[in-house]
Order: C-alpha cells, then structure tokens, then sequence
C-alpha cells in the first residue's frame, strides 16, 4: 500500500472548513487534488463559507467548490436524510469520482473553565459531546451510506484527532474524552471495513481560535504553558500540520485507523 491517495479525481468532504485549521486543509487539498475533483465545506458560518469558497477558486479553479450550512450538534443535520439532500442540491454524483476523503475536522474545545468535578449542565455536556463525538458518528455514517451506492475505489476517512485523545489533561476532561472516544470509533471503523484507509491525525497546537480557550483553561499550569507558547511563537502554523498530513497521504504507508501525531518520528 504506497500509491499516493492524491491521485485520482476526488470529492473530498471536511467538516469545519469555515476558519481555522479545516479552512488551512481546504486550500491545501484543492491544491493538491488533480482537476474535476470537488471540495464540498462544511460549517455553521456561510459568511466565512462564501470566503472561504472565492479563495479556494482563487487558488484552483480546475477543482469545484461547494458548501453547505451545517451544524454537526445537531442530529437532524448529520442524518443521511439530510446529507443525501445536501448532495442532491450541489449536484455531487458520486459516481464520478475515483476517491472520496472524509475529513472530520469541525471539533470544540467546550468550556476548559472547569475541573470534571465542576460539571452541573447537562446540556453544555450533551452540546459538547454532540458536537465532537455523537455528530461526527452519525454525519460519518451518512456519508458512508451514500458512498456505498456506488463502486468508488478508494475511500479515505481522515478524524482530526488531537494529543488530548490518548492524553489527560488537566481541565480538559469533556474534550479529552471526546477525542478518545472519536478515535476509538475510527480505530474500530478501520477493522471493520478494510476497504477503508482510515487515519486519526492529531495535527499538534495550532495557531487558531481554538487556542484562545486554551489560553484561559482552569488549570493554572496549563493557562501558563499556552499563553507562552502563543507569546513565544511555537504554536504551530496550520499550514505546516496541513503539509504533513499531505506528505502522510501521499506517502500512504499508516496503518489504517492509526493515530499518528504532527510530532511523530514518520522515517
Ligand atoms: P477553530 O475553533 O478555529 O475552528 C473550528 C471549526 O469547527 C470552525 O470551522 C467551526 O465553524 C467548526 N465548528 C464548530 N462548531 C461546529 C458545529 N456545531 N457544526 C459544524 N462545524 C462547527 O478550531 P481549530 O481549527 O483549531 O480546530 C480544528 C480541529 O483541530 C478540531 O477538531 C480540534 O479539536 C483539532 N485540534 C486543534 C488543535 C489546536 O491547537 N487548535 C490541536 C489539536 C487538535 P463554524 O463556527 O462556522 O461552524
């Protein structure tokens, strides 16, 4: 297994594509995806959808661009019923595409104010967990189930893992267990469909909004270590994770379900 999965005419998918990190992968796949594939994006904000759309044109106008309002919380917007409509309205035939990648990227940190013991909301839980781990189940099944209609040779499934998922840290309770349980899932979706290449990929700190939450997180060593890094510069620039990632695909040689992090010694 070394083909590149860049080669052939794609549709790839990613959540989250407003800003931020999924918006970094957008511009770095519509540059690397040959002619006649499809980025459909994925995102709350279609202010920011609509910028992000004109820009990656801008960079390639050989790759179609279509997005679509999307809330992964919420359960009717992950259902296939949606997603098949979703679809229909941009005129996506699946059948015309060699490979599908699947980037679950949309992701929250939820409220990093507080320790495990603090939590009393039920519903800032359930928000949470929606969003980051019941959503991502659900709007990958649908898309699974529409891909499955036809015969698309490769199907790439990408989850935007983190550190955080095979690591505690301290007032990070709701979104490290979000993030374990997210690459559980895909781990077990990997040995459960060969057919798949599936990689959780845990993309390292980067320089987003994301990282403002870090930065007033309850746990006072942590809010330090944050804030110096984003005083220091060594957070990383999305586009430098979004290459490796690249690099990882092209390559082609993980395991399918690994978790492979942005620091990890690939030689
Ligand atoms: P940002 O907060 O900057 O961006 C989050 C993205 O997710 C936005 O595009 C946002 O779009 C989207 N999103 C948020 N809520 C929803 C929702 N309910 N439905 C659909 N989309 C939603 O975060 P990053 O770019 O930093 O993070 C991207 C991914 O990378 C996440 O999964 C995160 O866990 C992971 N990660 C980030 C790290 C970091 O240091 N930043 C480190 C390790 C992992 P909109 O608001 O338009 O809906």
């Amino acid at each position: 297994m070394s083909k590149s999965l860049l080669k052939g005419k794609a549709l790839c998918v990613i959540t989250g594509a407003s800003r931020g990190y999924g918006r970094c992968l957008a511009e770095m796949f519509v540059t690397h995806l040959p002619a006649g594939s499809l980025l459909l994006l994925l995102a709350r904000n279609t202010d920011q959808l609509t910028e992000v759309s004109a820009r990656l044109t801008s960079l390639n106008n050989s790759v179609r661009v279509a997005w679509e309002k999307f809330d992964q919380s919420n359960v009717t917007d992950c259902s296939q019923e949606n997603i098949h409509s979703i679809l229909s309205k941009a005129e996506i035939r699946l059948q015309d595409f060699n490979s599908v990648f699947l980037v679950h990227n949309a992701g929250s940190v939820g409220d990093l104010t507080k320790y495990a013991w603090e939590f009393s909301d039920g519903n800032m839980v359930a928000n949470t967990i929606n969003l980051n781990v019941t959503g991502t189940v659900l709007l990958n099944a649908s898309l699974l189930n529409e891909i499955r209609k036809y015969d698309i040779k490769q199907k790439i499934v990408v989850n935007v893992s983190s550190l955080a998922a095979i690591q505690p840290f301290s007032s990070w309770s709701l979104y490290c267990a979000g993030k374990a349980a997210r690459d559980m899932f895909f781990q077990t979706l990997a040995a459960e469909d060969q057919t798949l290449r599936v990689l959780n990929w845990a993309p390292g700190p980067l320089d987003t909004d994301m990282q403002a939450l870090c930065r007033e997180c309850a746990d006072p060593t942590l809010r330090q270590t944050f804030n110096d890094m984003h005083k220091n510069g060594s957070l990383l620039k999305c586009k430098e994770s979004a290459a490796k990632l690249i690099t990882l695909l092209e390559k082609n040689t993980f395991v399918s379900g690994q978790h492979i992090d942005y620091y990890d010694n690939l030689e």
